[in-house]
């Protein structure tokens, strides 16, 4: 039997950077990634939703829910949008129905400073220069401004970029810092192995550590390590640790609850005629992530503001939203929607999603086969959040002129997102959350998770960066622990 000092499932920012840590210390690590392993020159310029499919898990469900989440060696850092802000100490701060804090005691923005300061330097995360912000983000800033609103300067993974806003089907010239260039080439340097093509059914405690049973080929296959990281991402870890209950039956009752899409509602902005300037520059050009984002309404109402690029599936997602709105024609082939594409597209055009404090409303189940299910739970918090972005944005609109639509109606908001988050939350005890302060599961000796599912609650920003800071703080309690 394979023998490890550590076994660590999924190979996102919640695998890689374990991965790395442990072999720099000198541990064999084994990391079990089900997808393929794919290099700058296997991406496609494509839309093709076949192509896409093969880069980008889509998880649907029963009760219409598609999320999307990583699929390969890398995880979701391969289509992520590059943003990479730290959790503001605010966040930390948010308590639940009965004034308790989410987060455990010990965190902290003040604690957590050196780890994103490490993940930050590991994933080449700078602000964005001016000259590098696209047309999209500065008609948002010049959106905000119109109000009074502050917009600021993006932190993103991207050097030397080339603007071809291909960054979601994965970088072909690899100018954004996925963690195919960092965390796993210092992982493999050490020594550490990454098994492609390997999906993980489930665990079993044995003497001395874990026994990890998972299929190749095929052919199932088991491998033992003292140490195991389930790191499968915020639907993937909590539907591996559900399928493994039978032999962890010590884990917590909160496992697959309190899943979060840290509040993602998206829209899309039709600009008036004033709007219309630089006209050498296109709406469409330039990176996912547009570049800038906004922290005006946070303290306020608990949301941030992110422009992107993805205009094209937002302006459809929009139509189906508002299908009989005057200044978004039918996209039914004809003349209107063409004079609309010619003039409107170009250089009136902007997509932004708001990011917030909200409470999750939906469960992580399995169905009978062990494959993961998506359940409702009580969503009145959720539409209380909503209801203040929508306040805000009427007033934006009132007093800008531009058209604002919700990409989904109001009932399908918060059916999709690409951040998944707290299935598996870190709490002070078992009677609250799955993990442990230090990223240890509950009732389980050298058992961590933390990736997205480990958060305690919604960020407010992007996750991928915290997600970064908290393994590599997990990492570092791990080796100690020795
Ligand atoms: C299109 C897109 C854009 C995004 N943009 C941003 C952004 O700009 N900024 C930001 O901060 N965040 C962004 N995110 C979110 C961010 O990428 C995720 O929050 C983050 O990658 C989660 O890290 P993770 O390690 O938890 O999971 P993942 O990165 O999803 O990695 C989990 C890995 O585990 C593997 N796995 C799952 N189950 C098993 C199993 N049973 N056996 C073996 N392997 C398994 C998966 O194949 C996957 O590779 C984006 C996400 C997407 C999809
Ligand atoms: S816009 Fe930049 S980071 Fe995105 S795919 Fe193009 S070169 Fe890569």
């Amino acid at each position: 039997m394979e023998q490890y000092d550590a076994v660590i499932i999924g190979s996102g920012y919640g695998g890689s950077i374990p991965a790395a840590r442990l072999a720099e210390a000198g541990m064999s690590v084994l990391v079990l990634e089900r997808g393929p392993r794919y290099a700058a020159a296997d991406f496609e310029q494509s839309d093709d939703p076949r192509y896409i499919q093969r880069i980008v898990d889509l998880v649907l469900s029963k009760t219409n829910v598609a999320f999307r989440t990583g699929k390969m060696v890398g995880g979701a850092s391969i289509p992520m949008d590059g943003a990479h802000f730290r959790m503001p100490q605010r966040s930390f701060e948010v308590v639940d129905g009965l004034g308790r804090r989410y987060w455990p005691d010990v965190y902290s923005r003040a604690m957590l400073d050196p780890y994103y300061e490490r993940a930050e330097q590991m994933l080449s995360v700078r602000q964005l220069g001016w000259t590098e912000i696209s047309k999209a983000g500065g008609l948002f800033a010049k959106m905000l401004d119109t109000v009074g609103a502050s917009a600021e300067r993006a932190r993103l993974n991207y050097t030397d970029c080339r603007q071809c806003g291909f960054c979601a089907q994965g970088c072909i010239y690899g100018k954004k810092q996925s963690l195919l260039y960092n965390y796993i080439p210092l992982a493999e340097s050490h020594g550490a192995e990454f098994r492609a093509g390997c999906l993980v059914d489930h665990l079993e405690p044995v003497k001395g550590g874990y026994l990890v049973y998972y299929e190749r080929f095929g052919v199932a296959r088991h491998a033992f390590a003292r140490r195991v990281f389930v790191a499968g991402g915020g639907i993937h870890t909590p539907a591996l640790l559900l399928r493994s209950q039978n032999w962890l039956p010590a884990l917590s009752s909160h496992v697959g609850e309190h899943f979060n899409n840290n509040g993602e509602h998206a829209f899309l902005g039709i600009l008036p005629p004033e709007f219309d300037e630089l006209s050498s520059y296109l709406c469409w050009k330039g990176m996912d992530n547009a570049g800038v984002m906004s922290f005006h309404w946070f303290d306020s109402h608990d949301f941030t503001l992110h422009p992107g690029g993805g205009i094209e599936p937002t302006v459809f997602a929009a139509d189906f939203a508002a299908p009989d709105d005057a200044v978004l024609p039918s996209r039914a082939w004809g003349m209107p929607y063409k004079r609309f594409v010619e003039t409107v597209y170009p250089h009136r055009i902007i997509a932004f999603s708001a990011l917030g404090l909200a409470e999750g409303h939906r469960a992580v189940a399995i169905d009978a086969a062990g494959a993961p299910d998506m359940v409702e739970r009580d969503r009145s918090a959720y539409d209380a959040y909503l209801d203040r972005i929508e306040v805000v944005m009427a007033d934006l609109e009132a007093q800008t002129g531009v058209r604002l639509l919700p990409t989904v109606p109001r009932p399908l908001a918060g059916t999709t997102s690409a951040h998944l988050l707290c299935s598996c939350r870190m709490a002070e005890s078992a009677a609250d959350g799955v993990v442990d302060p230090d990223g240890q599961v509950f009732g389980y000796e050298n058992l961590y998770v933390c990736d997205a599912s480990a958060l305690s609650f919604a960020l407010g920003v992007n996750p991928a960066l915290t997600i970064s800071a908290i393994a590599e703080r997990t990492a570092e309690l791990a080796i100690a622990k020795g």
